[in-house]
C-alpha cells in the first residue's frame, strides 16, 4: 500500500515538472540538498553558490553548514548596483575555479532565477548544474516561473513552502543521475521513509496540477507586486526595487535608521503580522540583528486576500514600525489585522 502511494506520487511529481527521475523520500530540503551533492560530488570538491547573505541557503556552502565543512563553496554575490544576481561574476568565478558543480537557488531572493544562463556557464566550464527550488517550486508549477527541469542535472525543492504541501523534499533528475540520487537518499542520508508525509506530497503533487493552482500562483505574485508597490508608497526601500516572484526584502534602513529587523520582527508579530528578519545584501548589522525584513504572500493569498488588501497590508505595517514605542497604537493596530483576517478565514 505505501509502496503504490509513493509510486503514484514519483509519477504525479514527475509529470508536474516534466522530469525523468523523481525521488520523494528527502526528509527536508536541506536534506535533499546533501543527497542530491552526495551522488555527485566527493568531499572537497568546488562549488559555486549564492552567498547566504545576499538571498543563498545555508546549504549553499555556509561554513557553519555541512555542505560549506564538506565541499569547498565558492560563494557569487548580487551586484551592489541593481542588487541582482551577477551572472558576469558567476562566469568570471567558474571560469577562475572550475567548479564540479554550480548551484542556483535562492532563499530571499525577490527576483525572477533564469534557468538557461546558470546552464549555458556550467556548460562551457564543464560543469554539473543543480537548481534548487525550494522557495519557487510552487511557482514553477502554477507556471509564473521558469521550468529549470529542461536544464539542471538535479533539482531539488521542499513542499511545504510555495507549493502548499506536507514539510518534506523532493529531487529530480535526469536519468543517468537517478542510481546514484537513490543510493545518495538510502542508504546515504536517511533511513526509512516518512511515508505518511509521502502521502501528503502525493496530495499537495495532485493540487498543484490542477488549473487552480495556476490562479493562485498567478494571484501570490499580482498580491506581491502590490504589497511592494504599497511599501514602497509607505517610505520603504525594497532589495533590488521590488519583487518578481512571491516574497520582498524590506531594507529597513531609509525608514528609520535606527530600526533593526529585529525590533520590527517582534513589534509587528505583537500586532499580528508575521513575517522575518533577513539581512540584505552586504547588511552590517549580524544575521540575528538584520537591517530588513522578508515579507511573502502566499499564506495571505490562500486566505483570498488580493491587491486591495495588499495596500491594507502595507499599511498596517507602516503604522505599527512608526509607533512602535506607542503600546496602545500597536494594540490598536492588532485589532485592525484581526478585523481584516475575520473577512479571510484560513479554513471554510
Ligand atoms: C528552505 C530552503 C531549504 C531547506 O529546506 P528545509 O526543508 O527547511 O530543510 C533549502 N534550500 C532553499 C533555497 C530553501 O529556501
Amino acid at each position: 500500500m505505501v509502496d503504490s502511494i509513493e509510486a503514484i506520487a514519483i509519477e504525479r511529481v514527475k509529470a508536474l515538472f516534466g522530469a525523468d527521475h523523481a525521488n520523494v523520500q528527502p526528509h527536508s530540503g536541506a536534506n535533499a540538498n546533501m543527497c542530491a551533492y552526495q551522488a555527485i560530488l566527493k568531499p572537497g570538491d568546488t562549488v559555486l553558490g549564492l552567498s547566504l547573505d545576499h538571498g543563498g541557503h545555508l546549504t549553499h556552502g555556509s561554513p557553519v553548514n555541512a555542505s560549506g565543512l564538506l565541499y569547498h563553496f565558492v560563494p557569487y554575490k548580487v551586484t551592489p548596483g541593481d542588487e541582482r544576481i551577477d551572472m558576469d561574476q558567476v562566469r568570471d568565478l567558474a571560469l577562475q575555479h572550475r567548479p564540479k558543480l554550480i548551484v542556483a537557488g535562492t532563499t530571499s531572493y525577490p527576483r525572477r532565477l533564469d534557468p538557461a544562463p546558470f546552464k549555458a556557464i556550467a556548460d562551457e566550464v564543464g560543469a554539473l548544474f543543480m537548481f534548487d527550488a525550494a522557495h519557487i517550486a510552487g511557482l514553477i508549477a502554477g507556471g509564473v516561473a521558469p521550468n529549470p527541469v529542461p536544464y539542471a542535472d538535479i533539482v531539488t525543492f521542499t513542499t511545504h513552502k510555495t507549493l502548499r504541501g506536507p514539510r518534506g523534499g523532493t529531487i529530480l533528475c535526469k536519468q543517468e543521475h537517478a542510481a546514484a540520487i537513490d543510493k545518495a537518499v538510502f542508504p546515504g542520508w536517511q533511513g526509512g521513509p516518512l511515508e505518511h508525509v509521502i502521502a501528503g506530497k502525493a496530495v499537495a503533487f495532485f493540487e498543484a496540477m490542477q488549473p487552480s493552482f495556476s490562479d493562485y500562483a498567478a494571484q501570490i505574485v499580482s498580491n506581491a507586486s502590490a504589497l511592494a508597490e504599497a511599501l514602497v508608497g509607505q517610505g520603504f526601500r525594497l532589495v533590488s526595487g521590488g519583487t518578481d516572484n512571491h516574497l520582498m526584502v524590506v531594507d529597513l534602513r531609509p525608514f528609520d535608521a535606527d530600526l533593526t529587523g529585529k525590533e520590527a520582527q517582534n513589534v509587528l508579530d505583537e500586532a499580528g503580522i508575521t513575517l522575518n528578519k533577513n539581512n540584505v545584501p552586504d547588511d552590517p548589522r549580524s544575521p540575528f540583528v538584520t537591517s530588513g525584513v522578508r515579507i511573502g504572500t502566499p499564506s495571505v493569498t490562500t486566505q483570498g486576500m488580493k491587491e486591495p488588501q495588499m495596500v491594507e497590508i502595507a499599511a498596517l505595517i507602516a503604522r505599527v514600525l512608526r509607533h512602535r514605542s506607542d503600546a496602545a497604537e500597536v494594540a490598536a493596530a492588532r485589532a485592525d489585522v484581526a478585523a481584516l483576517c475575520a473577512q479571510f478565514p484560513a479554513y471554510v
